[in-house]
C-alpha cells in the first residue's frame, strides 16, 4: 500500500472512510492528540490487520474510541469516579481503563486478553464525525510503526499503514492521551494531554503512579518508544556541530547543525504540540544525536519528559 491516499476530511471523505472501516479496512484520522490508525474494534480480522500494520506487540492493548458516554458504558463498568472523570474530561485527552463488561462486543486482541478496556471520546470534529458515521467503536492507536514517533499531521502518517488517511490539519494537543486506570485504585498509567493535577482535583484524591518500566502495570508501556532514528541525549547544556538541538524557552543551545525551539515563549502546551514534528524535522536533517534541554516537569511537561525519556531509551 505505498503511496497511501491522503484526502481532506470532507463529509464525503468521512462517509467513504466509515464505509472502509465497516468493511474491515484501516483508516488514519486526526484526533486532538495525534493521528490515530482506526479499525473496527469488534472485528477480529480488522484488529489483527491493525497490529500487523503497526508491527505492534500483541501484549500492548489498544484504546477504544467512542462518540458518546453511553457507548462507553455499554463496553465497560463505570463507577461514580469513572463517571465524574468522563463527564468532566470527555470529549478529551483522557483515557480511562475500566473493567470490561461481560459480553462487550470488542475483539479479544484489542484488550490483549485483559478483563479491562481502555476508552476515550476524542475531542476532534473529524474523529467524532467518523465514529458516528462508522456507527461502532474504533480501536485506534497512533498511526505510526510501533515504537516510532507519532504523527501529528496527515503527511506524517507513514505511507502504507492505512487504506486511507483523512487530513484534518495539525493536531492541537500533539501528545497522546493521559491514561488512568480505576481498576484496583486510581493510578496514572501514562502522563499525557491532560495534566495529572487537573484529574486529581476532580477526583478529590491523588493518583498513584504506575510501577517501573521493568514490571509495567500497563502492558505496552515499554521503556523504548516514540523514538526517532537519531539517538536522543537528555538534559543537554551544550551541543556539537553534528547534533540537533531541541530547546525550550530561553534555554537555547548555540552551534548545533539544526536547532528547534519547542516554544520560544516557554509555553508547555505549545511545546507538546510541536514535539513530534520537531523530532521528525531533526531526523530529516540527518543529525546523529538530538540534544534536548531539560523541560520543566510541570503540567504538560510531565508528558513531554515521559516521551523524551522513552525516545532516549535504546
Ligand atoms: P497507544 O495506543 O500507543 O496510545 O497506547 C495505549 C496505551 O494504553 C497502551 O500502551 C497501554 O499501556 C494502555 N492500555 C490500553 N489498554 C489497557 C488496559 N486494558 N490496561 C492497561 N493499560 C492499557
Ligand atoms: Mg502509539
Amino acid at each position: 500500500m505505498s503511496g497511501t491516499k491522503i484526502v481532506a476530511a470532507s463529509d464525503a471523505a468521512i462517509a467513504a472512510a466509515a464505509a472502509l472501516l465497516r468493511a474491515g479496512k484501516l483508516v488514519a484520522f486526526p484526533t486532538e492528540t495525534v493521528y490515530g490508525l482506526g479499525a473496527d474494534a469488534g472485528s477480529d480480522d480488522a484488529v489483527a490487520a491493525l497490529y500487523g500494520a503497526k508491527g505492534r506487540p500483541a501484549h500492548n492493548p489498544l484504546i477504544v474510541h467512542v462518540a458518546a458516554l453511553a457507548e462507553a458504558e455499554a463496553l465497560a463498568e463505570f463507577d461514580d469516579a469513572a463517571r465524574v472523570l468522563a463527564r468532566t474530561f470527555w470529549p478529551g485527552s483522557l483515557t480511562l481503563v475500566l473493567r470490561k463488561r461481560a459480553g462487550a462486543r470488542i475483539a479479544a486482541a484489542v484488550t490483549a486478553g485483559l478483563d479491562t478496556v481502555a476508552l476515550r471520546i476524542p475531542d476532534h470534529p473529524v474523529a467524532l464525525a467518523l465514529l458516528r458515521a462508522a456507527g461502532r467503536p474504533l480501536a485506534a492507536p497512533s498511526a505510526n510503526p510501533s515504537g516510532r514517533v507519532s504523527p501529528t499531521r496527515a503527511e506524517h502518517v507513514s505511507s502504507g499503514l492505512a487504506d486511507l488517511v483523512l487530513d484534518g490539519g495539525p493536531c492541537r494537543v500533539g501528545i497522546e492521551s493521559t491514561v488512568v486506570t480505576l481498576d484496583g485504585g486510581a493510578r496514572l498509567l501514562r502522563p499525557g494531554g491532560i495534566d495529572r493535577a487537573e484529574i486529581e482535583r476532580v477526583l478529590g484524591r491523588a493518583l498513584a503512579t504506575a510501577g517501573d518500566a521493568a514490571r509495567p502495570h500497563s502492558p505496552g508501556q515499554l521503556a523504548s518508544h516514540y523514538a526517532p532514528r537519531a539517538r536522543v541525549r537528555l538534559h543537554a547544556t551544550s551541543v556539537s556541530a553534528h547534533e540537533g538541538a531541541l530547546t525550550f524557552g530561553a534555554q537555547v543551545l548555540r552551534g548545533a547543525k539544526m536547532e528547534i525551539n519547542l516554544s520560544e515563549r516557554g509555553d508547555l502546551g505549545e511545546a507538546a504540540a510541536n514535539l513530534y514534528a520537531a523530532l521528525r524535522a531533526l531526523d530529516d536533517a540527518g543529525v546523529e544525536t538530538i540534544a534536548a534541554v531539560t523541560i520543566p516537569e510541570e503540567g504538560l511537561g510531565a508528558a513531554i519528559n515521559d516521551r523524551l525519556r522513552r525516545a532516549s531509551a535504546r
